[in-house]
């Protein structure tokens, strides 16, 4: 019997709930209580210090050094008054981790007396160690010099004992190192392109800004069965294990009551949250066994990101007291639901107008209108990018697994939403309008608002979807970076109003009115787009052939659809919107590229190794007993017919087991094999291919036959925690 997995069930079996203590106050009375907010800046700095994060943050600007000092000053003394002792610049890697190096406020004078420091240099240009994170090519190690200056646009805020300062993290001679470097640039792209095409509409607009509303789907796992799961500690996901004879069939899970324990988990969690202004509103169940959903309130994009990273830390970390493992990891189980990172994003003004939803008056219809077929528009220009945007070792099990958006990018409008740009599409000549069109045009326009109203379709199998006023980007991986795909979606929509602006200016130069130069280029995107609206079923293989009638891409694999970041539309799209030049992109490529083949690597060795020295010995050992218990029959039983009739199916049992184990030690010699042929290669765009295309399917194959074993060997001999346990412990 194995020790190891009942221990681990006994050890569950002891658990106690820790039942958390809510605050007594209201959650808006601690609500961003370690936030250095402007609420703070005011106490803490002089008026001028004020004044001038105040203006960086609005526009972007950089930070006087003098200015840098004064609020260096405040922030430590905010900092210090919470109990912080040191202080870290936190920024993002293209690990798609968090980074932080801690160091003291303590200094010492030339007599020796001790006194705590933080001067404005620190905000301004710091130099971590930065020899280890991936570059692409970017930096020599030797040279080792990455550069991390404060983004004002997030505050500082204080965990434990540490001040973090939310920084970008750029090279010595200026690339970016990071996620936050390219977001920060196309937030500003998207409002300059975006309050410009306002101004046919407003001219009192002076800024557009990007939300983001994330929801984080994640599963929980008790810690002890994560312990003795090698594949989960090492991979995040389990690589065997057969379905669970339940698991989420009943759909008994969604939205059903949650587990007492997992609910003072989240409520734990949250008060954490809370208290660093991360607006946590929703928690629920999810569709599948232990899987669970948290939604904030949404944010300015650059911030809800901060804001996303920060929580899955914090989750992470709150998980550990509570004894369970949060698997941020996107398909942790086979044959159940994956996990997503939906991303629900919308354009606003300054002015508090949701430009993606219609107003009552005919020109806020026309904005509204303009902004979304811009958007539809750059979604088919860029779908490519836009889907290279979301792939990842992981993200691959899930899309297009029935539960999760195809590898196939459209979009969903709604019936009627649909139906309303098909007739307008129809209405609108080239020719000058008559009168009585364009008022027939003006009703027709005028009707948006209504058809939303009582607009409730929703399209799940839609990787990007319109929402009534946002879309939801649907494909996003619950572990990933949201800024990989809100830079793409930022930078190509800014780009596309940006050309927009251009084509409708030249109309009014050419004397047509200005409503009608819009209708008119807008019209001309309808038709252009037309092929990536789609409002049917995303999973059908209907979809995937009408897809392919349309000149829709649909690329499959990660190898081929990495390449997007370095085609020629990818390099002028980031160059011309000062986003990322060519040497970044290729750099980030080869990030993601080798990436990909170090999680397969990983991967392959702990299947390799767990099918050699988990799973093999078992099977042997159980197969010894059935062969022992009919040999001692064979002394008992003299006649041989009797024997033969009462032995048969054991001995068919064990040559079950001599064959899934043949199979298993074939197999996992091939796979090493054609590892051996991927590792010959020095590049990683040249191993990807390899190890994608000849590595990976040997996944399957293997499990297949160690799932069968799973079936026919003892329960109390199988070494692993099984689905049932992983599932249905909480
Ligand atoms: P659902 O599951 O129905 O999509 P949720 O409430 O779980 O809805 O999540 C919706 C997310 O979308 C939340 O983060 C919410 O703040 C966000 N959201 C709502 N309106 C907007 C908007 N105009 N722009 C961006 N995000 C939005
Ligand atoms: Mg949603």
């Amino acid at each position: 019997m194995t020790k190891i997995r009942f221990s681990a069930l006994e050890e569950i079996n002891k658990r106690s709930i820790i039942n958390i203590k809510l605050p007594s106050s209201k959650i808006s009375d601690y609500f961003g209580e370690n936030v250095f907010d402007l609420q703070k800046m005011q106490k803490y700095l002089s008026k001028e210090a004020y004044k001038g994060v105040k203006k960086s943050i609005e526009t972007g600007t950089r930070i006087d050094r003098r200015i840098a000092d004064q609020i260096a000053s405040g922030m430590k003394d905010w900092a210090i008054s919470k109990g912080a002792s040191h202080y870290t610049h936190w920024f993002h890697p293209l690990t798609g981790h968090t980074a932080e190096k801690h160091d003291a406020f303590l200094n010492i004078d030339q007599k020796g007396n001790s006194f705590e420091q933080f001067d404005g240099d620190l905000l301004a240009q710091q130099e971590p160690d930065a020899s280890s994170f991936p570059h692409g090519g970017l930096r020599n190690t030797f040279e080792a010099r990455g550069y991390t200056a404060w983004d004002p646009s997030s505050p500082a805020f204080v965990v434990g004992k540490t001040l973090c300062i939310p920084t970008i993290f750029i090279s010595y001679t200026g690339e970016a190192l990071d996620y936050k470097t390219p977001l920060l640039k196309s937030v500003q792209a998207i409002d300059t392109a975006a309050t410009n095409v306002c101004h046919y509409f407003d001219k009192s607009v002076n800024k557009v800004i990007a939300n983001l509303g994330w929801e984080q789907e994640y599963f929980l796992v008790d810690e002890a069965l994560y312990k003795v799961r090698p594949d989960l500690a090492l991979t995040g996901r389990t690589l065997m294990g057969h379905a669970s004879a339940k698991d989420q069939q009943l759909n008994d899970h969604y939205f059903s009551s949650i587990p007492e324990r997992v609910l003072e988990y989240m409520k734990d969690f949250e008060i954490e949250a809370h208290k660093l202004g991360i607006p946590i509103k929703t928690r629920h169940n999810e569709v599948a066994p232990n899987q669970f959903e948290c939604a904030p309130i949404f944010e300015e994009v650059n911030l809800a990101n901060d804001h996303n990273l920060l929580l899955m830390e914090i989750m992470r970390k709150v998980a550990i007291k509570h004894k369970f493992k949060v698997l941020f990891h996107e398909k942790p189980y086979a044959g159940i639901n994956g996990s997503g990172k939906h991303n629900n994003w919308s354009l606003s003004t300054d002015t508090g107008v949701n430009l993606l939803k219609p107003g009552n008056t005919p020109k806020s219809n026309l904005q509204f209108l303009t902004f979304l077929v811009n958007i539809v528009k750059a979604v088919k220009e860029h779908s490519d990018l836009l889907r290279a945007s979301i792939v990842s070792a992981g993200n691959q099990h899930r899309l297009g697994a029935n539960e999760a958006p195809p590898a196939i990018i459209s979009v969903f409008l709604g019936k009627e939403l649909d139906a309303m740009l098909n007739h307008i599409e129809q209405k609108i000549q080239d020719k000058n309008m008559t009168a009585d069109e364009k008022t027939e045009l003006k009703l027709d326009i005028g009707k948006i608002p209504d058809i939303l109203l009582d607009n409730t379709d929703r399209n799940r199998t839609s990787p990007f979807a319109f929402t009534g006023n946002r879309f939801e980007f649907r494909a996003v991986g619950s572990a990933d970076n949201n800024a990989g795909p809100m830079v793409v979606l930022n930078t190509a929509v800014a780009d596309q109003l940006n050309k927009f602006k251009i084509e409708v200016d030249k109309l009014i130069k050419k004397k047509n009115k200005k409503d009608e130069a819009i209708l008119i280029v807008l019209r001309k995107y309808i038709t252009e787009s037309k092929a990536v609206r789609f409002e049917g079923n995303g999973y059908s293989s209907d979809w995937e052939k009408e897809a392919e009638k349309r000149g829709l891409t649909n690329i499959k694999t990660a190898h081929k659809a990495f390449e997007a970041y370095i085609s020629k539309s990818t390099i002028d799209l980031y160059e011309r919107n000062n986003i990322l030049n060519k040497k970044e992109l290729y750099s980030r490529y080869e990030i993601k590229v080798c990436e990909y083949v170090q999680k397969i690597q990983i991967e392959s060795r702990v299947l390799g190794d767990m099918a050699i020295n988990h799973i093999i010995p078992t099977a042997i050992k159980y197969q010894n007993v059935l062969i022992s218990s009919a040999r001692n029959l064979k002394e008992i039983i003299t006649d041989e017919d009797e024997f033969k009739s009462l032995t048969e199916s054991r001995i068919n049992t064990i040559k079950k087991i001599s064959e899934h184990i043949k199979q298993i030690s074939k197999k996992v010699q091939d796979m090493i094999n054609e590892r051996k042929k991927g590792n010959k290669f020095d590049d990683c765009t040249d191993k990807i291919k390899i190890y994608e295309l000849k590595v990976k399917p040997y996944f399957e194959d293997i499990r297949y036959h160690i799932d069968k074993l799973e079936l026919i060997v003892d329960d109390e001999m199988w070494p692993l925690p099984k689905y049932r346990e992983l599932l249905f412990n909480r």
